[in-house]
């Protein structure tokens, strides 16, 4: 397919909609404590799971699991009377198999994970035990979205398809700690819960939000993070409900072109351009001098943590820097045009050797475009993306001929067939325009998305 509509496929269901917010002391000092109760839980578990697997003694099991006499054979919950039994079963078929003398190695006892629901039963019996009642001061639903999460990291793991890495402890270490609270009531979402500028969260209390926007609808969850450099928010995932919106119908001279680039962050089709963020290369040269300070510094001292903690807050303070520009770029961009075609972004990353301005700037163009995808959308507008092979630069727009000898470092070319001098930039981006509008002429005409991309245009 040469083009795609991506502000229809690839609008979020979800909107995740964040405040900052301010805590008491006291609040600071119970969330500290909730997200190490979360923390500890999954190492818990993590740790227990490894055990388990390398456990080849059944009478080690009830150890394993930290069940203490105090609990009755009849209380266990499902998951230990399933692992016992396992167990059980295992010893009988291997005491078979030894008596007819046949191959041991073929039959071992695996279990791959303690799934969600078998520590949630644990916990509960952990509640109640001396040594572990500490768990019953973070609320229930801390302590069962940390057992969701080491699940999902199993499940990721043992997926073939995902090839996610071996779930990893959690370091007490980590500069940014978060924790999912639910916020309803009867499994009824209340959005009551917000009044005003208070949000109203399980054992922390009410807690005041900076409310720069009102919230539209009903929502059941809040996570309340703490960020590298000590600032709290609140990230409350809502229901898209601005998808509604009526799409309009797309003229020609509606579509623009986008080229993304480093040195002009983009340069549109109407010869306008948006030039690179300010700030950007102050903060980064800023952080590459704190990371050198940072690995002078003995590993696990006080000016190590203290280093570290700079470090990560001058890298929260980019992201949010540039977060906020692409933020304030792609609203305008979605307030003034109706259609914009941009190029596959694979195709920049096939090109981009491993500097490191590039990589951000990839990941900069990524987060632009997926703003720009539900901004567009909201106003009734669409963002399309040209195919992998859309030779967006070589092509001369002119003529159509193609300059196969283009390297990335020339910014204006003059075409060999038609003498026409390019500006790189301009010209991928009237290509990228051409493209939409034969897109937007099929679409109208009712032709459909056949093949409407004239062949000059292929690689
Ligand atoms: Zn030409």
């Amino acid at each position: 397919m040469p083009i795609k509509d991506i502000s229809l496929s690839d609008a979020p269901g979800t909107l995740r909609y964040s405040y900052r917010v301010r805590l008491t002391e006291v609040q600071k000092e119970l969330f500290k404590d909730h997200t190490d109760t979360r923390r500890a839980l999954y190492n818990i578990f993590l740790a227990m799971n490894k055990e388990l697997r390398a456990n080849s003694d059944p009478s080690k099991i009830l150890e394993i699991l930290k069940i203490t006499d105090e609990v009755a054979p009849q209380d266990y919950p499902e998951s230990v009377k399933k692992l016992l039994f396992k167990q059980e079963e295992y010893d009988r078929t291997r005491a078979a198999f030894l008596s007819k003398g046949e191959d041991l190695s073929k039959h071992t006892l695996t279990i791959q994970h303690l799934n969600y629901y078998d520590t949630c039963g644990l916990l509960t019996i952990y509640k109640q035990q001396e040594d572990l009642a500490w768990l019953a001061g973070a609320p229930i639903c801390v302590l069962q979205a940390s057992l969701r999460d080491l699940d999902t990291a199993y499940r990721r793991f043992w997926d073939k398809k995902l090839a996610s890495r071996f779930p990893r402890f959690k370091s007490r270490y980590d500069t940014r700690v978060s924790s999912l609270y639910l916020t309803r009531k009867n499994s009824k979402p209340i959005s009551a819960l917000l009044e005003g500028d208070k949000l109203k969260i399980p054992k922390l209390g009410t807690i005041e939000i900076v409310k720069h926007r009102e919230l539209l609808g009903d929502f059941s969850m809040t996570t309340l993070i703490r960020e590298a450099d000590g600032r709290y928010h609140v990230s409350i995932p809502m229901k898209n409900t601005r998808t509604s919106v009526k799409r309009s119908i797309i003229s020609e001279d509606e579509v623009v072109g986008l080229d993304a680039g480093i040195k002009t962050l983009l340069t549109l089709s109407d010869d306008s351009e948006v030039a690179s963020l300010k700030h950007t290369a102050k903060y980064e040269v800023l952080i590459k001098k704190r990371q050198r300070k940072l690995s002078k510094c003995e590993k696990g001292s006080a000016g190590y943590t203290r280093a570290r903690i700079l470090v990560a807050k001058t890298q929260a303070k980019l992201a949010r820097y540039r977060k906020h520009c692409l933020h304030v770029i792609s609203s305008q961009l979605a307030k003034k045009y109706k259609a914009i075609v941009i190029e596959d972004l694979d195709i920049k990353r096939m090109m981009a050797n491993k500097h490191l301005a590039r990589l951000i700037s990839n990941a900069s163009w990524g987060m632009l475009y997926s703003f720009l995808a539900y901004k567009l959308q909201a106003a009734g507008g669409r963002l399309f993306q040209a195919g992998r092979y859309f030779a967006s630069s070589k092509t001369c727009n002119s003529c159509g001929d193609k300059n196969h000898a283009l390297k990335l470092k020339d910014r204006t070319w003059i075409c060999q067939s038609c003498n026409t001098t390019h500006d790189r930039d301009k010209n991928a981006a009237r290509n990228l325009r051409d493209l939409g509008k034969s897109f937007v002429r099929s679409v109208n005409s009712k032709i459909g998305a056949l093949k409407i991309v004239p062949r000059q245009y292929l690689v």
